[in-house]
């Protein structure tokens, strides 16, 4: 029986001389394993689509439990990501979180529209790899299951606050006196918490609209300067908290600034 989907290759390794063995994600199936007689070579119709990170129609059938590319057809190879070593590492990472949270994500359109946009607009230059791994790491803890509880103060509902704190571990917003009486027996100098995040106005504004509003409006999301590097220090302590698994694609990625 021959099944046909569209899938994004988040893993692509030579087996043999010639074939390829590659992982895809998909909309419907999750991810499927297939391999790919002949795609190592460079004469072969499914060489470009059986490349990591390429988006493409696959038509292949099953033998024996396994699968076997029949036909594949580009869609977006995402050319401008293989032309730089951060777009690279950025897209690996983005890779390998999709590989090990597989069984977490339902549904997987959403998780597909993201990874797809964020691919897009990392390749065609229109966003930096800086933003887009905010905004992927955020959204996708989301749509993981762990969606920060950034509405309001877990104690008294104050919605905006000068000041608020996130507790990484638990997921929670605190306005400052509810914190303070928490946590802070001393008063402290830089604000710098191991277990916390301090938040301004601004940021929780831009965590709210990551985490809560729709693809197209986080998108549009222009964050510079030390609100990214804060930003990114948040979406990356708070995936990595919930996720508890070691990325080597990210030490590589991190080690690049
Ligand atoms: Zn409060």
């Amino acid at each position: 029986m021959l099944i046909t989907t569209k899938g994004l290759v988040i893993s692509s390794r030579t087996v043999g001389e010639n074939d390829r063995s590659i992982s895809i994600i998909t909309d419907e199936l999750g991810v499927v394993d297939i391999l790919c007689k002949g795609a190592q070579k460079n004469t072969s119709k499914n060489n470009a689509a059986t490349q990591l990170f390429a988006y493409a129609k696959f038509c292949y059938n099953e033998r024996n439990a396994k699968y076997y590319l029949n036909s594949s057809e580009p869609i977006n190879i995402f050319y401008g990501i293989r032309t730089d070593i951060k777009k690279v590492a950025l897209a690996s990472y983005i890779a390998e979180l999709l590989k090990y949270s597989i069984m977490n994500m339902s549904p997987h359109e959403e998780v597909m529209r993201l990874t797809l946009n964020t691919f897009y607009l990392i390749a065609e230059n229109k966003r930096s790899c800086e933003l887009m791994k905010c905004i992927f790491e955020l959204r996708f803890a989301c749509l993981i299951g762990y969606t920060p509880q950034i509405g309001c103060c877990c104690v008294c509902y104050e919605y905006s606050y000068e000041r608020m704190y996130f507790i990484i571990k638990s997921g929670k917003l605190m306005c400052k006196p509810h914190f303070y009486q928490k946590y802070v027996t001393l008063p402290y100098e830089n604000e710098f918490f191991p277990f916390a995040q301090t938040l301004d106005e601004k940021m929780l504004d831009i965590i709210r609209t990551i985490c809560l509003t729709d693809l197209a409006r986080i998108f549009s999301l222009n964050v510079k300067g030390d609100y990214l590097k804060e930003l990114n220090r948040f979406t990356e302590r708070y995936l990595m908290e919930h996720i508890d698994h070691h990325f080597k694609t990210l030490d590589f990625y991190n080690s690049l600034d």
